[in-house]
């Protein structure tokens, strides 16, 4: 399946909560959920049924997938890479989703979205330990430090997003931040208390593992 391009909102409206997918606005009353708007579609104010036990695994996928912006595809190999490795899957898998490089440029706040700080590290404005570093997936590992570029461009964008829509955010414990110098560190692998999911991973893991 191809890129959703549809009104991102819909989605927070489909899963019936906040993805935090628009930045700004996400904080703001105008915001759908706030204002307590229905799921789309023509059922959407219907009392929901009770789910089946599919149901709800993918309804859980679904959630974590469009909260990170990962298509099927790269979600199930995120997935997949978590099954090879040691360790609890579902946990490894939110460790593999949270440490990628666009969501890392999100949580150090030099991005309102994960959208936008994949928009941002695809248009080269970031380096991770001074190399040049456009793909939004790249994996970070401990010590990976990642670093606006040194163009006025670059800074201008991740200073407006870091002084702006992205102050109110703390920088998780398992990340540092220079804010002056626009310059992040990972110190830690991030554990599940650390990430906070917002979905039970185990049901995601349940469903591909159907
Ligand atoms: Fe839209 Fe953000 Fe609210 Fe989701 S959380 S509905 S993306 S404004």
């Amino acid at each position: 399946m191809g890129r959703y391009t549809g009104p991102v909102c819909r989605r927070c409206r489909r899963e019936g909560m906040k993805l935090y997918l628009k930045g700004a606005r996400c904080h703001m009353a105008k915001c759908p959920i706030e204002q307590g708007r229905p799921a789309p579609g023509m059922h959407g104010m219907r009392r929901s049924r009770k789910m089946s036990d599919y149901g709800a695994q993918l309804r859980e996928k679904q959630r974590l997938r469009n909260q990170y912006g990962l298509q099927e595809g790269q979600f199930k190999r995120t997935y997949q890479e978590a099954l090879r490795r040691r360790g609890i899957t579902g946990e490894t898998m939110l460790q593999l989703l949270e440490t990628r490089l666009d969501n890392v440029v999100y949580r150090l706040g030099f991005a309102t979205s994960r959208a936008a700080a994949r928009q941002f590290v695809r248009h080269n404005h970031v380096t991770v330990n001074g190399q040049k570093a456009n793909i939004p997936s790249i994996a970070l590992k401990v010590g990976d430090v990642v670093q606006v570029r040194e163009r006025e461009q670059s800074k201008n964008a991740a200073k407006e997003a870091f002084e702006g829509a992205a102050a109110g955010r703390v920088t998780p414990a398992w990340l540092t931040v220079d804010g002056e110098n626009l310059r992040g560190e990972v110190i830690s692998i991030p554990t599940r208390e650390e990430i906070a999911p917002i979905v039970n991973e185990q049901l995601v893991v349940e469903l591909y593992s159907r």
